[in-house]
């Protein structure tokens, strides 16, 4: 699936589970889907733009806003949205995780 079609396909399941609004000022109007997390701060997890469209990964840190609502957030954590602190928690969690089965492994075979 190319990028964009993993946008598109974001941008559908978005509308469905939280409505065609976007999730800042409620406008219905030219609707983008963005990272709560930015893919460019995803990046340091190892997580790539292509993967960070994959709902099913990465479906809570999606949301739609209004072209108007996302070049003002731009690619900046909006810390008075209170989501961004938990899912960014959960990316940290996550890479720990990952780092102890490294360790693990490594420990297995010596
Ligand atoms: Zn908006």
């Amino acid at each position: 699936m190319s990028l964009k079609n993993k946008i598109a396909h974001a941008h559908n399941r978005l509308k469905e589970t939280e409505g065609a609004i976007c999730a800042k000022c409620g406008s219905k109007n030219e609707l983008t889907v963005d990272h709560i997390i930015p893919s460019s701060l995803l990046e340091f997890f190892g997580i790539t733009r292509e993967t960070s469209y994959n709902p099913k990964k990465h479906g809570h840190n999606l949301q739609l806003l209004c072209r108007a609502c996302n070049s003002l957030k731009s690619n900046r954590v909006d810390w008075s949205d209170k989501r961004s602190l938990p899912i960014l928690q959960s990316y940290l969690d996550k890479l720990h995780e990952d780092l102890s089965d490294k360790d693990e492994e490594h420990n297995n075979r010596i």
